[in-house]
């Protein structure tokens, strides 16, 4: 079957970016979230980000109005069911994916794919849901989804391997590289970065040093472009949170416990640069 019409759902970091990703390689996007603020505000988002790539040469104004006439934020999931492919970027909430997974397979032809941006709930776990798990599979964009070259594509338990193929070739055609990962708390990505995100925190938590001096001295002594405090306040640190509590539980072993100031920062709404303040102040 031909993708032409595609559905995000969850119009926030993530969300956008896909949203755009998408409708800026030709494909029409249904956006949906739970209120029209978030998607007005997903919109100019998305119109800024496309002018920085006009401002760049990548595309032309021309190109830039064509995208966004590509998308059409809703706040009715039902109109999703035209959709070829269905991409779930909400929270971060096993919950959350739980109602809309099943709504999804509800909602939309058999036929389609359901594709999860989790960052560490199980893919297994979430097709288990439908009556289609050889059609669910993780499609993990990274932040900003415009830029960042990665897809991890995650295979569930019972995801097909048309399904897997369909998936890669279509990271391709948005001009990502996929990398093929198996199912498993975290992945890859978060299951090596979250701890030592989580350990940075622990770092300041104890006194050890300044999150300034932990960023410095990844910065300058490993060559990362961002230091891990100014990471996690990029990334979020709600999502940092429930991506270690998942890894938590589902790995069971202790090295994976969020550091409780991360846990405090969060109950603060201190979450970074979303809001204004996290490890920094924005
Ligand atoms: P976010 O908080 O910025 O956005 C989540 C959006 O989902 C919000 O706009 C919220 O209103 C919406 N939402 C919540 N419940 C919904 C529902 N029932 N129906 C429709 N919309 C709903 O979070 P985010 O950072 O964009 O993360 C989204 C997903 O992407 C998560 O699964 C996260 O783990 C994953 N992810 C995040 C990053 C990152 O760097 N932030 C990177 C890769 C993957």
């Amino acid at each position: 079957m031909e993708i032409r019409g595609v559905g995000v759902i969850g119009a926030g970091t993530m969300g956008n970016g896909v949203a755009h990703v998408f409708a800026r390689c030709g494909y029409s996007v249904v956006l949906c979230d739970v209120e029209q603020r978030f998607l007005d505000r997903a919109v100019d988002t998305i119109a800024k980000n496309l002018d920085r790539e006009v401002a760049k040469g990548k595309i032309t104004a021309g190109d830039k109005a064509a995208a966004l006439g590509r998308i059409q934020p809703v706040t009715d999931r039902g109109k999703l069911a035209d959709c070829d492919l269905v991409v779930e970027a909400a929270t971060e909430k096993v919950e959350v994916k739980t109602e809309i997974f099943r709504d999804l397979d509800r909602l939309t032809r058999p036929e389609i794919i359901l594709a999860s941006n989790t960052s560490s709930i199980s893919i297994t776990r979430l097709a288990a849901l439908t009556q289609r798990p050889e059609k669910v599979i993780g499609m993990h964009f990274f932040n900003p989804v415009p830029v960042m070259k990665l897809v991890e594509v995650v295979r569930g338990l019972a995801t097909s391997e048309e399904t897997f193929a369909t998936v890669r070739d279509l990271a391709v055609k948005l001009d990502k590289t996929p990398v093929e990962v198996n199912d498993a708390p975290g992945f890859v990505s978060n299951r090596v970065l979250m701890p030592m995100l989580n350990e940075a925190m622990f770092a300041v938590m104890e006194g050890v040093a300044t999150p300034e001096a932990v960023d410095e001295v990844f910065k300058l002594g490993m060559a990362h472009p961002m230091g891990p405090l100014t990471l996690a306040d990029f990334i979020g640190l709600d999502v940092c949170l429930d991506i270690m509590r998942v890894m938590h539980s589902g790995l069971g072993d202790p090295k994976y416990r969020p550091c409780p100031l991360l846990v405090k920062m969060v109950d603060a709404g201190w979450l970074g640069r979303k809001s204004g303040r996290g490890f920094y102040k924005y």
